[in-house]
């Protein structure tokens, strides 16, 4: 079967090798690629729905709004007859075993418990030849990921045992191996994927064994986007012939030593990237102090700051003003009190976010992915209460920011530009609207497939901007 992927990925212009303490790497192997081209796709293995906000959506096409439960379950969720129709070869033994859970206890049946009941169901039904197996499509290739169960800490080791259990209580089957599923559950966590929709919006979690394959990178060369629930891997940088393709597991808008904790804390790994690899030079501790640090006492300058030898004082790198460290212990503590109350009261949501913004516009560099985030969450409030000229001082406030902090063609840059389009264009500003929009267009027709109704959207949006401008100028002459 291995050999299977390697000649199919050999006819698409990849190569996988085996690197030693790096595992497998993908690589353009006979060919170059461009910006915007697709490097690979995949439909999952087995995919659940679940995000953050705890919405329901369909189980099949993962979309939301209205839904039915499945009589029998009470678990599983539908758009329709016909999404339930496609779903049922999967869902029928999934739906038998749920039926026998006590009703009570079903909704301790978490997402990331059903995606290993469906691992499982998928694996047998493989077997059974129920669902047919091909070379992109069967559980040898999920047997090849890795685990990391020795790097694994007990308390997470325990947890993991003991979803074994449920699942095994769950299943009841006859031939089934804790210790395996136990297992699986490491593989999960450390290679199961996000789906988003195209505006990076969390839909679900998938598992995806052949992308699992391509290695992170801080500065990644390509982007996994999805299209619908298909994992897709687009070049968002030239990939020559020979070189490895990357791309990123975490947020990467962050300081050097934040992306390389959280990537040893889930993925067990001490990066070794081209970001990573200029770690402590005079380049890399400005890069963290902007994205992370503090700014500079005097409100004009726009220096980074670093500590000074006695410990005491952080020193601005521009202008040499310092600021004491008992100040600014201050403010931080002002901003923990703030952040505290933001998470009780959340009908009080923009005044206490207001409130975290001025303080921390105070304390961190104007370049802060911090700050950047507390505007984030008012510009997502303003906009949820259609204050859209408030809206969009903050979403330009946050354009430099986004610059910065994700060079290229990254999703998140083209999708800020879009919505401050939107805004504009909505509050008649067309000029703007239509450099916006056109920003948007040029990232998003890379990262995001071109005619997707998505990107359809947003290029017909800019043409409606383009002819009322022309109109008007049309009007003026
Ligand atoms: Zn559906
Ligand atoms: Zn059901
Ligand atoms: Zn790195
Ligand atoms: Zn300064």
């Amino acid at each position: 079967m291995q050999q299977d992927l390697e000649h199919l990925l050999e006819g698409q212009g990849l190569g996988v090798s085996i690197l030693p303490g790096k595992g497998r790497c993908l690589f353009a192997a006979s060919r170059d690629f461009y910006p915007g081209e697709v490097i690979m796709r995949q439909d999952p293995y087995v995919y659940v729905p679940g995000n953050s906000d705890g919405e329901s959506r369909c189980d099949r096409c993962l979309c939301s709004g209205k839904l039915s439960k499945c009589s029998a379950c009470q678990v599983a969720w539908y758009c329709g007859s016909s999404c339930q129709k496609s779903d049922w070869n999967m869902h029928r033994l999934e739906c038998k075993a749920l039926a026998m859970v006590d009703k009570d206890k079903r909704k301790f049946v978490t997402p990331s418990l059903r995606l290993m009941l469906k691992l499982y169901i998928r694996r047998r039904l493989q077997q059974d030849k129920v669902i047919p197996a091909t070379v992109w499509d069967n559980h040898r290739l999920v047997e090849a990921l890795v685990a990391h169960m020795s790097e694994l800490e007990e308390k997470q080791l325990v947890l993991y045992a003991q979803m074994a259990n449920l699942v095994n209580l769950i299943l009841q089957w006859p031939d089934i191996d804790i210790r395996e599923i136990t297992e699986s559950f490491s593989k999960l966590s450390c290679n199961a994927h996000t789906i988003c929709d195209s505006e990076l919006r969390p839909l679900g979690t998938g598992l995806y064994p052949v992308i699992a394959i391509i290695n992170h990178s801080c500065a990644p060369n390509s982007v996994l986007v999805f299209d619908e629930r298909t994992a897709v891997v687009r070049a968002v940088q030239h990939i020559s012939k020979g070189s490895e393709v990357f791309i990123s597991y975490i947020e990467t808008a962050a300081s050097t030593a934040t992306r390389r904790k959280a990537l040893k804390e889930q993925y067990f790994f001490d990066c070794l990237c081209i970001r990573c690899a200029k770690m402590g030079t005079p380049d890399d501790i400005k890069e963290s102090a902007i994205l992370e640090g503090y700014r500079c006492q005097d409100s004009r300058c726009f220096g980074f700051l670093l500590r000074d030898s006695e410990n005491e004082e952080f020193m601005c790198q521009e202008c040499g003003q310092a600021r004491s460290k008992e100040e600014m212990g201050k403010i931080a503590g002002e901003e923990k009190d703030m952040l505290e109350e933001a998470s009780t009261r959340s009908n009080h949501a923009l005044s206490i976010f207001k409130k975290i913004e001025n303080l921390q516009e105070e304390l961190y560099h104007p370049f802060s992915v911090i700050l950047l985030r507390t505007r984030e969450k008012i510009i997502k409030i303003l906009m949820d209460q259609e204050d859209w000229t408030e809206a969009l001082g903050y979403c330009r406030l946050t354009i430099s920011t986004y610059e910065r902090a994700y060079p290229g063609f990254h999703p998140l840059l083209g999708l800020q530009y879009y919505t401050c389009g939107k805004i504009e264009w909505l509050l008649g500003e067309s000029d703007d609207a239509i450099k916006s929009l056109s920003k948007a267009v040029d990232i998003l027709r890379v990262t995001h497939r071109a005619n997707s109704a998505f990107v359809n959207d947003l290029v017909s949006r800019l043409d409606e901007a383009r002819a009322e401008a022309y109109y008007k100028l049309s009007q003026c002459t």
